[in-house]
């Protein structure tokens, strides 16, 4: 432990908790009940919100359709949803502060990467609000001599939005602008974790002046909230971001009324480091990729697959800038790597280790939780474990922690051939100056984002989301704002004669 970079409890006034309430056909509506959220650093209460059930989901539900029928949002101009968005976009940015800092107490990520996240996700709403104005059908007038057709775009309708806790404000970004955008109104529940983001984001749409009804907010657990949300008769599609475990759920949940659903899932993302990479970038960006938000990240690079012949030498390189990685208190600007979201994920993490040490992995640094003075016991070690075999849970599963398992490759075709040995698909890389082995690698990696040289690059103009059993559907882009759309095919007879 002395050999890791450890930054101490600050001293810092910590504000009151956030009081959450839901947003239901444009007002604050509280409940009977409340849940609390605990700060994984600071061991005090962060929030308060009021607790949905069935009642407030139902009427959330009412609202959003009502003010779809209505056409409230849907049928005014793309220009008047845009200039919404936009608004929504300048306020983001006023307001990076003290969102960034609620989301940093109850989630635990380093509030410099929850400051980036919040600024960072503007764009997402200037970039969407483009889209609503570009966006078009396309006609045809050779089907006939008197016939015209137009395909047009329409919103879907009613779309529940179920954000999980890792970046709430982001992923809730990577969607609600782009339905919005497509004229749809929505019904959104954060996780339970970290509910109050979502709920200042509702604030801004108010200032916007996003109409009643058009989002709004239930707070509270998947049951009945979430789960209410994806059977509903009255909601269009069901769009998710979380576990694959969840993920099924939600699908089975929605097939009753054979609804649309897009699934953003989970991920065991490999980096392939072939041997003639630049090393010394691959190796900043593999421990950028495996500590970033604490190693919770559906894109983290959790498995690295590099060549024999350098695997040690890079191997000690990557345990070299993990020891200078700076962990401990969130709320500190230079922390890298902050607290664990709950006592009971840090014990997974770490069972995932001890068993992989057991099976004969090798701990190369960290491998324990640890406990920080004055912010207490959860934290995980950032760790780097070699030897593991493609068998390992380790290997296989989300850890979901600052963990870093390490393979070994002799050709390129076995380097594919244990990326493409997941149940999932988000997420690849490789590290090469070989621009063939680069389009090889990327052409037949399954995965919905392929990086060469780079890792963690996302732009709003591309498409996100993963293959297998990391997703279904795409996010961002105009790929993931089509999903929010239905197309419909008029056929019309226009000649004289057919009067
Ligand atoms: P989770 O699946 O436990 O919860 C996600 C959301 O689903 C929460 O709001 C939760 O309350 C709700 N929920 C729980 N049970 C439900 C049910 N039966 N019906 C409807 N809703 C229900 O996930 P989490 O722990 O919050 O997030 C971590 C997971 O999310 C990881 O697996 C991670 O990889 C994944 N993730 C994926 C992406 C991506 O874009 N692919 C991005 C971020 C996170």
């Amino acid at each position: 432990m002395k050999d890791l970079t450890i930054n101490a409890a600050t001293a810092f006034d910590l504000p009151p908790a956030f009081a959450g309430r839901h947003l239901i056909d444009g007002a604050w509506v509280d409940g009977p009940e409340t849940f609390e959220r605990v700060s994984p650093s600071h061991d005090v209460v962060v929030s308060r919100s009021a607790l949905g059930g069935e009642a407030e989901s139902e009427a959330a539900i009412a609202a959003a359709r009502s003010a779809f029928d209505a056409g409230i949002w849907s049928r005014i101009s793309a220009r008047d949803r845009a200039a919404v968005l936009l608004k929504v976009a300048d306020l983001i940015e006023t307001n990076v502060d003290r969102i960034a800092v609620q989301e940093t107490l109850e989630s635990g990520k380093p509030i410099s990467q929850a400051r980036g996240e919040v600024g960072g996700a503007a764009d997402l709403w200037r970039y969407a609000a483009s889209l609503a104005r570009t966006s078009h059908g396309d006609s045809h007038n050779s089907l006939g001599e008197d016939m015209l057709g137009v395909v047009v775009k329409e919103p879907i309708g009613v779309v529940s939005i179920i954000t999980p806790w890792n970046f709430p404000f982001w992923i809730l970004s990577q969607k609600l602008p782009f339905a919005l955008a497509a004229g749809c109104t929505v019904v959104v529940k954060p996780s339970e974790m970290t509910p109050s983001s979502t709920v200042m984001m509702g604030e801004l749409l108010i200032e916007a002046g996003l109409p009643a009804g058009v989002c709004n907010i239930v707070l509270g657990y998947g049951q009945p909230v979430g789960s209410l949300m994806s059977t509903h008769k009255d909601v269009d599609m069901v769009t998710f971001t979380g576990s694959t475990a969840v993920g099924k759920l939600i699908t089975q949940a929605a097939s009753g009324t054979l609804k649309k659903v897009a699934l953003e899932l989970g991920g065991k993302n490999p980096q392939v480091i072939m041997p003639d990479a630049d090393l010394e970038q691959a190796a900043d960006a593999v421990t950028f990729g495996v500590y970033f938000n604490v190693g919770q990240c559906c894109n983290s690079s959790s498995r690295i697959i590099v060549h024999e012949d350098i695997a040690e030498a890079f191997v000690a390189r990557v345990v070299a800038l993990s020891r200078q990685v700076r962990f401990g208190d969130p709320l500190d600007d230079s922390t890298q790597v902050g607290a664990i979201v709950t006592a009971e994920h840090n014990a997974k993490i770490n069972s995932y280790v001890q068993d992989a040490i057991k099976a004969g992995a090798k701990v190369e640094i960290g491998g324990a939780p640890l406990s920080i003075d004055g912010l207490g016991p959860q934290f995980y070690q950032p760790t780097v474990v070699s030897n593991v075999s493609p068998d390992m849970a380790i290997a296989r599963e989300e850890v979901f922690g600052p963990v870093l398992s390490v393979l070994t490759f002799k050709t390129l075709d076995e380097a594919i051939t244990l990326t493409n040995d997941s149940d999932y698909g988000l997420s690849a890389g490789i590290w090469s100056n070989d621009i063939h082995a680069c389009l090889e690698f990327s052409r037949r990696a399954h995965a919905g984002t392929v990086w060469t040289n780079t890792w963690m690059d996302g732009y709003p103009e591309l498409a996100f989301g993963g293959v297998k059993q990391s997703g279904q559907g795409r996010e961002i882009g105009k790929y993931g704002f089509d999903e929010f759309l239905e197309v419909k095919s008029l056929v019309m007879r226009v000649g004289r004669d057919s009067r």
